[in-house]
């Protein structure tokens, strides 16, 4: 095998890209990229039952999505394709029959009913060996009188029990030795001539010159199994890194318990992919120990497998939102408006056409709001009195508009707005004389004049807020306010 870096992921369409398969999916990528080697997507639909071509759709949405790009697999072809495994059904044909050949492959004609017995046996004599072997000793005539006659069988591969422990040097964990005598003939193609995982995973890994397989390390049992079919099939073995799982912040396997664990929700919850994608790279690798804003680029200059922790990683949705946060607010204004106007064309607020309208208005817009948000998907709230007439909420009617001395607020910012210049610092200076002038504090007139413009007590900062609707709309919606205080 070249020294070329190749890598694959796997990924069973089955369900969605979920944040561990994405984090898997990222670290291969990175890998190939920091060693300028080829990054290859495979899917692994064997499981015809639960594999759906929506679910592959979607996982390449996503991984796209990220920022992901393969150099082989679906949608971009390669060398050694196909590249879903149920249209590579000759190929496990041919490397079983080559096992079978050399006779690290034996036909195992046990009923369903004979192995849950054995099963049943061996759990009570306290072995953890499911199956014993029966048919292994089966002599060469039977055997071949049987496959004649057409005796339903699967295959199993034949352990090597001379050959000694499996050492793998994992490129995470270090030295794993599997003792071979716990090794069961597994089976490696079904009675339907399907091929199992362990079977196919290894014939495409190696027909595709897999050199390192990055994986969870809930594939830590199948690894030594699969050592043993490389090797029977005559295959270079590839270097191995199990990746610890992700865990959530109970300390237990990260699931829907924990909130949204498809990378497709936090699209719809408007993170930003590049946030998503540094936080996930960070569960379980690090750059430095201590950098946590690590852009794609840095990702892939730097990635390496030394730096992958052995110690489950916790995932902490507080920090992504917060890091999502950072990433918003680092965009530049036009890169910031180009992600925003999506979702302010979901919520019926803006068309992009309004952008290029007027691009300054919207690039003032930006800094009253980046600061604000830490998710797209709050943009809208916040930013709807701008785009629509505001509904004035209850509690604002009540604890601001009903009270004494809201009208008389109102009418001198009407006054103090009429004639000023309009710019935030004019409008400002203007509204700090009203207070003084009909003895209110400033926070009540402030609020009052905040309720009647945005419909609420919270609300972007308030005078470059009035600048951006303009003095006509600012007018309208306090002599609309005044009207509330006379109810
Ligand atoms: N299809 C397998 C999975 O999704 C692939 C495991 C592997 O990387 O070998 O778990």
């Amino acid at each position: 095998m070249s020294d070329a870096v190749r890598v694959r992921f796997a990924p069973s369409p089955t369900g969605t890209l979920h944040l561990g398969g994405a984090r898997t999916a990222i670290y291969n990528w990175a890998f190939a990229r920091r060693n300028n080697g080829a990054f290859i997507l495979r899917i692994d639909d064997t499981d015809r039952e639960r594999s759906t071509p929506e679910n592959t759709a979607q996982i390449l949405r996503s991984l796209r999505w990220l920022g992901l790009d393969w150099d082989e697999g679906p949608e971009v072809g390669g060398e050694h394709g196909p590249y879903f495994q149920t249209e590579r059904h000759g190929h496990y044909v041919r490397a079983l029959d080559a096992m079978r050949t050399s006779r690290a492959a034996y036909p195992c004609f046990c009923s369903a009913a004979e192995l849950e017995a054995k099963r049943e046996a061996a759990r009570a004599n306290g072995v953890s060996m499911g199956y014993d072997r029966t048919c292994r000793t089966l002599d060469a005539a039977e055997v071949a009188s049987r496959l004649d006659a057409g005796t339903p069988c699967v295959w199993r591969l034949a352990v090597p029990l001379e050959r000694g422990p499996v050492v793998v040097e994992d490129e995470v964990r270090g030295t794993l030795e599997f003792p071979i005598e716990a090794m069961d003939d597994f089976v490696l193609a079904r009675s339907d001539g399907s091929p199992t995982y362990n079977f196919a995973s290894v014939v495409d890994d190696a027909e595709m010159a897999i050199s390192h397989v990055i994986r969870g390390d809930d594939h830590l049992t199948n690894t030594p199994r699969q050592v043993l079919v490389f090797e029977a099939l005559g295959m270079a073995v590839p270097r191995f890194a199990h990746l610890s799982m992700i865990w959530g912040p109970d300390g237990k396997k990260l699931s829907k318990r924990h909130g949204a664990t498809s990378v497709e929700a936090y699209q719809e919850q408007g993170y930003l992919p590049e946030a998503l994608l540094n936080y996930l790279a960070l569960l379980g690798w690090s750059l430095d120990g201590e950098t946590t804003v690590v852009p794609p680029e840095v990702l892939t200059a730097n990635f390496s497998l030394e730096r992958v922790s052995k110690n489950p990683a916790i995932f902490d949705p507080e920090k992504l939102s917060w890091l999502n946060g950072t990433y918003l607010r680092d965009l530049d204004p036009d890169e910031f408006i180009a992600r925003m106007l999506p979702w302010l064309e979901r919520s019926e607020l803006a068309i992009a056409a309004d952008f290029t309208s007027r691009p300054d208005w919207y690039r003032a817009l930006v800094p009253l709001i980046s600061e604000r948000v830490r998710h797209l998907d709050e943009v809208a709230d916040k930013v709807a009195f701008f785009f629509t007439e505001p509904s004035i909420d209850d509690a604002a009617l009540s604890k601001v508009l009903a009270k004494e001395g809201a009208r008389a607020a109102l009418e001198g910012a009407r006054a103090a707005l009429d004639r000023v210049v309009w710019n935030a610092a004019a409008i400002e200076a203007a509204l700090r004389e009203v207070p003084e002038s009909i003895g209110a504090k400033p926070k009540d007139v402030f609020q009052t004049i905040r309720v009647a413009v945005s419909g609420s007590t919270v609300s972007p900062p308030l005078f470059e807020s009035l600048e951006l609707l303009g003095r006509d709309t600012v007018l309208a919606r306090i002599d609309g306010a005044v009207a509330l205080t006379e109810r």
